[in-house]
């Protein structure tokens, strides 16, 4: 073999491996306020999950998010009390129930809300940029699905936060109703490019001193 051949091949060699390693996306860390909502006489408002439950989903949430390069960091956790709905509040719709039944003084404005219940009418929901989602969750399991349903139902909801609309793949994450949890390269583009708009300072937060 002559050394222009060796050559060749020791760079064929070395541009393989660099195709193997590509670099991981730089991970974008979106914070979350999770509530765990409480409530003594609306008992599909009380959710039993506890703090340990909060830090299994999200290790899992993270688990599915990671292929995005996306980190959900939830805050330290809130219990928060349900408001009682007016009897003209219960006549809307389900969104705007649970949408009503969340103090606006423990929603955050910096993070996105995730509200953990015991019952709704689906699995969860995500409207007018909170997420809810139910602590009796099921779902249909799929071949290399997640383990759990709630966590995928989280992340799930947290991907149309994030922009993303249903496909209806079965092991996909923003298919309905499956514990699958894959992304394709769209919506990993999508997804990084809401978390960065999300992480960027808000339009007029800058303090402006007038002399
Ligand atoms: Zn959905």
């Amino acid at each position: 073999m002559q050394r222009t051949d060796l050559l060749i091949i020791s760079w064929l060699l070395a541009s393989a491996a660099t195709l193997q390693a590509t670099d991981p996306l730089p991970v974008l860390t979106v914070p979350v306020r999770v509530h765990l909502m409480q409530s003594v006489t609306q008992a599909r408002m009380n959710t039993t999950l506890t703090d340990t439950d909060v830090q299994r989903i999200f290790g899992k949430v993270n688990k599915v998010w990671s292929q995005a390069g996306i980190h959900f960091d939830p805050e330290p956790l809130l219990k928060t009390t349900a408001l009682e709905v007016s009897a003209n509040e219960k006549l809307k719709n389900e969104f705007e129930r649970l949408k009503a039944s969340l103090p606006p003084a423990s929603h955050s404005s910096k993070a996105i809300n995730v509200c953990y219940v015991k019952m709704l009418e689906p699995n969860g929901f995500y409207f007018a940029g909170d997420v809810f989602v139910k602590d009796t969750a099921s779902l249909k399991k799929v071949a290399g699905g997640l383990d759990e349903p709630i966590p995928r139902v989280t992340a799930h909801e947290l991907g149309h936060a994030l922009g993303l609309k249903h496909r209806q793949n079965v092991t996909n994450l923003m298919a309905s109703g499956t514990t699958g949890f894959s992304l394709n390269e769209e919506e990993i583009k999508t997804a990084r490019n809401a978390a960065a708009m999300l992480l960027q300072p808000k339009m007029g937060a800058k303090s402006v001193s007038v002399p």
